[in-house]
């Protein structure tokens, strides 16, 4: 039969190891920087798989991970899925009960845990039953005294020989929980065939493309969706890795970019919105980096002026832990390459273009096909080889969350002409105010162009006469003047929106809450803010959808 071997992750090893066996992986531990080699990598790896067999870990038993972004995380990465078992990285941002849903469901075996969340760790499993018959593996050489774990330098075998089993495609590699906003997390399991075409697709040039003259710094957690896959993407590319360890601060990122000629680096908007505030107050050089990815949430146009100000791309990306995750990139089309700079700012503000090998539609409420006209917009639907087509063992959420192998992503988009997606909203924060949606994201991105402002967040308030209005939450910069901020704001809000749109209330507050993947928690927000005083009386007879525009 024609076909070949089947899409399974070894191969990608294989190759770093042989053509590229003297390429850096770095870390930056709690021990200090660590650094070796892909060849002693892929010994390590194999001294971990054989420390899992003599274990007693079989195919498809599940191991989880608790842990920062480091070399020995990086070893689970192929380890684990290269014996044929399956690798669930724990969020350890989650809140306990979560964390014991988790392992529960996930019937982890085996979890390996960094020194500096074996506290969180040991609070989750202190008199949980889900727990039982866990063991754990503490990512040090040391050892740590929260928890009864081995220290992982004693668990690794000596043995840097392995047999590596030949595996079907169709077989877990790796599993990621989405954060659920209501609810019990729901897992996403990801097949050696996913990891393998979401790493293939985003080796193309319009995804995110890394090459042996690479040097590749994921600052998004590998607790979140195997941080966005560049782990992967990486080692197939034959980049260097750099592993910025546990809460790297402002500091550390460009310590590291500077020290370790990073090339490629990728987080969401609130790491390089910390960045941004670093270097007011202390040299940044940037000049290694050609692009950074920031996806998660959306990202600000004053962040993307800013990179570019630099000579740095930023490469919006926008993807879905059920989609392993990347779905589009905001690259500038060839069509457009002539284009102005601001024409282009305007595509590349969006959420981008489709990653090859997706497929995609839009429907309204009624199921009827949205336009690609830039204006309607409707619920984004998406297909593909790396898209999940259900929820472990969650049947409810199966059967609404899905349209036959289309995933319904909740995300409210436009596709414009080009077929450039945005997202306007998630279906849950559109705000609906006299019978028309607002865009909290257009709101906050908006607001967030502000000099003075560090972040901001725009949530719907309850309110008796138009059901919902706008709130601002905002977060000053440190050496903003915050007397007239608030008019300020307003009077640019004014120039580009509706007044029906404009907030009815700004309140300065500290800090956003954030979810544990680091995204405003607008959840939170709402629950902390959901005052119907805050707005009443505040809004004028006039701010009705249909009152001047
Ligand atoms: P969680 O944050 O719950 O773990 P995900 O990371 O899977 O979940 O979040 C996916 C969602 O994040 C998308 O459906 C979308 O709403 C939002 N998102 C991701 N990237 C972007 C982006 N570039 N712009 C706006 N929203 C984004």
């Amino acid at each position: 039969m024609p076909g070949g071997t089947d899409q399974t992750l070894r191969p990608f090893l294989w190759r770093a190891a042989n053509l590229y066996p003297d390429t850096e992986i770095v870390s930056r531990t709690h021990e200090g920087i660590e650094r070796y080699t892909y060849a002693e990598y892929d010994d390590r790896t194999a001294q971990l798989a054989n420390a899992l067999t003599e274990y007693g870990i079989e195919e498809g038993d599940r191991i989880g991970t608790f842990c920062w972004n480091h070399h020995r995380h990086f070893e689970t990465y192929f380890a684990v899925p290269t014996i044929g078992a399956q690798l669930h990285t724990i969020n350890p941002l989650l809140p306990d009960e979560h964390i014991q849903y988790i392992v529960d469901n996930a019937d982890d075996e085996l979890i390996f845990v960094d020194e500096s969340m074996a506290p969180k760790l040991a609070s989750a499993a202190a008199d949980a039953p889900e727990f039982d018959g866990v063991d754990f593996v503490v990512m040090s050489s040391t050892g740590t005294d929260a928890l009864d774990a081995t220290p992982y330098e004693e668990f690794i075998s000596d043995d840097t020989d392995y047999e590596w089993p030949i595996l079907d495609e169709n077989q877990p590699a790796g599993m990621c929980y989405t954060s659920g906003t209501t609810g019990n997390p729901k897992g996403v399991e990801y097949t050696h065939k996913m990891l393998w075409s979401h790493t293939m697709a985003t080796l193309t040039p319009h995804g995110i493309p890394m090459a042996d003259d690479d040097v590749v710094m994921p600052v998004v957690p590998m607790f979140h969706v195997n941080a966005w896959g560049m782990p992967f993407t990486a080692t197939a590319g034959g980049s260097k890795h750099v592993y910025p360890g546990p809460s790297p601060d402002p500091e550390d990122i460009v310590s590291l970019i500077e020290n370790e000629g990073v090339t490629i680096s990728a987080g969401v908007p609130t790491v390089w919105l910390g960045l941004m505030e670093y270097e007011k107050h202390n040299d940044v050089d940037l000049s290694s980096l050609d692009s950074v990815i920031v996806g998660g949430s959306a990202a600000p146009e004053s962040m993307i002026r800013w990179f570019d100000d630099r000579d740095v791309e930023l490469l919006h990306a926008w993807g879905m832990t059920e989609m392993s995750p990347i779905g589009s990139v905001a690259h500038v089309k060839h069509e457009l390459a002539d284009a102005d700079y601001e024409t282009k700012l305007q595509k590349r503000k969006k959420q981008g273009i489709t990653v090859p090998g997706l497929e995609f539609r839009v429907v309204d409420d009624d199921g009827n096909e949205v336009p690609w006209n830039g204006e309607d917009f409707g619920e984004l639907l998406v297909r593909g080889p790396w898209v999940t087509t259900e929820y472990f063992q969650r049947p409810e959420a199966n059967r609404s969350d899905f349209d036959g192998e289309w995933l319904k992503t909740g995300d409210v988009v436009t596709v414009d002409e080009e077929g450039y997606l945005h997202i306007v909203d998630r279906a849950k924060d559109v705000i609906k105010s006299g019978g028309e949606w607002i865009s909290s994201v257009e709101l906050e991105n908006a607001i967030m162009a502000h000099d003075d402002v560090g972040e901001a967040a725009v949530v719907g308030i309850p309110h008796e006469k138009w059901q919902e209005r706008p709130a601002a939450f905002v977060v000053p910069t440190d050496d903003a003047d915050t007397d007239g901020l608030a008019d300020g704001i307003m009077a640019m809000l004014r120039e580009e929106y509706p007044k029906w749109w404009l907030p009815d209330t700004i309140e300065f507050i500290d800090a956003i809450p954030k979810t544990a993947t680091g995204k405003f928690s607008k959840k939170d927000l709402r629950d902390q803010y959901s005052d119907e005083s805050l707005v009443e009386g505040r809004v004028p007879d006039d701010a009705a959808p249909d009152a001047d525009d």
